[in-house]
């Protein structure tokens, strides 16, 4: 007998690589430069040329067997000083190596902490829009998962809705600024409102209630906004990081979990999160790539082109009467489809090969994701697609 659980997971299917995979037989069919494919997060700007430089290095001069050991569960001492280090010189904070452990990304990140902190029965709430993976995350830690609805005219929070899920049985928030899919970064105001509410249901109820802050896009912001650093507001915060975005590693795995000295028990926690490590598999991050980025802490890709392709697409879309939230931030679009439907609508869309992914599975089943980390050229040339798209619901271009 195998776990009906796990063969759901994986035979269940899965929109986005669905997509993707179609675009993939369409490329061969028609050529790859005529297939506009805006469904996928990965990175589309190289890694910056510090990192290349910063492997070169290491092989070079470092002790060949060392380069590729076993580190301490939790990451090695000197990348975890060094993420230390990195953040207290750019957020004020004053983390040390051990509030650091070390993943292969932000989804373990997230994995870990579920798993470190959850019982049976236990709440998780999350807003709309919110990354799918949440519900297999929160499900296989035995948690479950309540979504809030959006709230459609910013993409901040809900907060008398919020404020009626919370209950005795909440044990976490998690959020996601700036987010996938809408690219909203959420406000001072919106986080402060959140942690009040949350330091009072906290004495009310009697126990923690954690605060998981997904971050693998924390970086990526645009027009001078800035993420606030979630721990100095709410001591019970679990930041989850990744280099997978701003840096361009989506491949090679590694990020970070932060439980800061303020949390309740902090001690404790960091202990039952080095337990979720193990009873996860997840120990030892990738060895190589926690020494790149311990040398690389403070880098960042060439973000300016996802800033260049939001405009870009941004404004098209708008001159061709879409409703959508203008992003702050990550590299996703996230307007409102021409009908009430939006997988109808997407599959509309592939008639001019154009891939975009329904928000059903993001909870807001009228928007649509359009991923621009993709080649200014590719969003140049399927400006005309989306026009005649717009044209068949009666949309035409207004300067
Ligand atoms: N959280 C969000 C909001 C994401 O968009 C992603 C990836 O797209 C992840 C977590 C997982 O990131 P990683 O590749 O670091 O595991």
């Amino acid at each position: 007998m195998i776990s009906e659980k796990m063969y759901e997971l994986g035979s269940q299917r899965s929109v986005i690589r669905e997509i993707f995979e179609y675009g993939n037989q369409r490329k061969k069919e028609v050529g790859e430069e005529n297939v506009y494919d805006f469904s996928l997060g990965n990175p589309s700007v190289p890694a910056p040329k510090a990192v290349n430089q910063a492997i070169l290095d290491i092989l070079n001069t470092e002790d060949e067997v060392a380069i590729h050991s076993y580190t301490s569960a939790q990451g090695s001492e000197e990348c975890r000083s060094a993420m230390a280090k990195s953040l207290n010189q750019r957020f004020g904070t004053a983390f040390h190596a051990n509030n650091f452990y070390m993943t292969v990304g932000a989804a373990a990140s997230l994995s870990i902490c579920l798993k470190a902190i959850a019982s049976p029965e236990d709440e998780f709430i999350t807003f709309a829009p919110f990354f799918p993976e949440y519900r297999c995350f929160v499900e296989s830690a035995g948690g479950k998962l309540v979504v809030i609805p959006a709230k459609e005219d910013d993409f901040q929070i809900a907060f008398d809705l919020f404020e009626k899920a919370i209950h005795e049985k909440t044990k976490a928030i998690i959020i996601n600024s700036p987010n996938n899919p809408a690219g909203t970064v959420y406000t001072e105001e919106t986080l402060q409102k959140l942690v009040e509410i949350l330091e009072r249901k906290q004495k009310e109820y009697g126990h923690a209630i954690y605060l998981i802050s997904d971050e693998p896009y924390r970086e990526i912001v645009y027009d001078g906004y800035e993420v606030p650093f979630l721990t100095k507001y709410y001591a019970n915060t679990f930041v989850c990081y990744s280099f997978s975005k701003a840096l361009s590693l989506a491949g090679e795995r590694i990020g970070y979990i932060i439980v800061p000295d303020e949390m309740e028990e902090a001690k404790k926690v960091y202990l039952a999160v080095c337990g979720a490590g193990r009873a996860l598999g997840y120990v030892c991050a990738p060895s190589l790539f926690q020494k790149v980025v311990a040398r690389c802490a403070n880098e960042v890709s060439d973000l300016s082109i996802y800033k260049k392709n939001r405009d870009l697409l941004y404004e098209h879309l708008i001159s061709l009467g879409f409703e959508c939230v203008k992003p702050q931030g990550a590299f996703y679009l996230f307007p409102k489809a021409l009908e009430e439907n939006a997988e109808a609508f997407c599959e509309r869309a592939k008639k001019y090969d154009l891939l975009l992914v329904p928000g059903t599975g993001f909870g807001c089943p009228s928007h649509v994701r359009i991923s621009y980390c993709v080649t200014t050229k590719q969003i140049e040339k399927a400006m005309s697609a989306f026009e005649k798209l717009a044209e068949e619901y009666g949309h035409s271009r207004h300067m």
